[in-house]
């Protein structure tokens, strides 16, 4: 939802996004004072383990007095968290077998993805990570050259991804020294970024972190993760047009929710807005049964349903593969 011009980039610049990071949400108690919204209207968790962080900029984009805000369901922590089914686990894809050195995850082919950093700027509910033993893969700047030699002795591997956690949480510095020394390998083509913070903190997309990021020959992409067309603020379309002059390939991933996405004209609105901005609408993930989301869950069959209405409802390019994730798949798993 709009309402205010879009800031400018030297607006942007001018905000200390360490600053915000520190000052995000990270309690009910002034959640609630800010929404407006009675603090026993809900029962919240609270456990300390990916408890509630929410950067103002985003909370600014829920609806006052609304405790079923479509951004506020993302990332309120509830205690029903702590009742999931059996079914759900820490690591519903497997990933620790798939690490061949600390930081690293070599799942599929041409591609391996480095857990660069183990926090992200917001606390997503239904996040497929939340359990991740990051410990095992925090390191140094030294112990990463072991994973740059890996990708080197592996001439198939033609795209690196930098995820975490959120690998914008790094300062410019760390992300020159991945640009650095990925431009390095003679076959690499690709450097992909997943990240939530565009959308979250979109004061971290300074000029001087997009000058960092391309300094490079390897074609860059961003794959953002927004699931609701409220998500796109003008804050937020001042960072991503700056991100799309840069040169970056602008993809959007999002996950199907309920309470929150599981709808055709959200879905529909969502397409339309993020080509609107140049984002190409690329997947749309149905749940990772991870310990603490069930309450997002929706059955494959409703999945399919409301895909097949979307497509029957708008242009094929703003319809996105419906797709799961399977360990010990070769890619990703088309639904239909
Ligand atoms: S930003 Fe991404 S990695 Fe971080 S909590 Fe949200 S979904 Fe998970």
């Amino acid at each position: 939802m709009i309402h205010e011009k879009a800031p400018t980039q030297q607006k942007i610049d001018s905000v200390d996004w360490k600053k915000s990071l520190q000052n995000a949400f990270s309690n009910w108690q002034d959640l609630a004072a800010y929404l407006e919204i009675p603090l026993n209207a809900v029962n919240i968790s609270n456990r300390k383990h990916f408890a509630m962080r929410i950067p103002l900029s985003f909370a600014k984009r829920m609806e006052k007095s609304n405790l079923k805000d479509p951004l506020l369901a993302q990332v309120l922590p509830l205690q029903l968290e702590h009742s999931s089914p059996s079914r759900f686990s820490s690591d519903p894809l497997d990933e620790a077998s798939f690490s061949p050195y600390p930081g690293l995850l070599h799942k599929y082919k041409n591609r391996v993805l480095l857990i660069t950093h183990p926090a992200c700027a917001v606390h997503c509910r239904y996040c497929f990570r939340r359990e991740f033993d990051y410990k095992t893969h925090q390191q140094s700047k030294d112990n990463w050259q072991d994973v740059f030699s890996y990708i080197n002795a592996h001439p198939e591997i033609d795209e690196v991804i930098l995820s975490g956690g959120d690998p914008l949480m790094h300062n410019d510095s760390y992300l020159a020294y991945f640009v650095e020394n990925l431009s390095k390998i003679a076959h690499l083509k690709r450097f992909r970024i997943h990240s939530r913070i565009p959308i979250v903190l979109p004061e971290r997309i300074t000029k001087e972190l997009i000058k960092t990021l391309s300094r490079t020959h390897l074609q860059k992409i961003l794959v953002l993760h927004m699931n609701h067309p409220n998500e796109i603020a003008n804050d937020v379309i001042t960072a991503i047009s700056a991100l799309k002059a840069a040169g970056f390939t602008l993809l959007n991933q999002s996950t199907l929710l309920k309470g929150v996405n599981d709808s055709v004209a959200i879905l529909k609105k969502l397409s339309e807005s993020l080509f609107m901005h140049g984002i190409i609408p690329y997947y749309l993930h149905v749940l990772d049964q991870v310990t603490g989301s069930a309450h997002f869950a929706i059955t494959d069959n409703e999945a399919i349903a409301l895909h097949n209405k979307l497509k029957a409802e708008t242009s094929g390019y703003l319809v996105p593969k419906l797709t799961r994730e399977l360990a010990h798949e070769p890619a990703k798993t088309w639904l239909i």
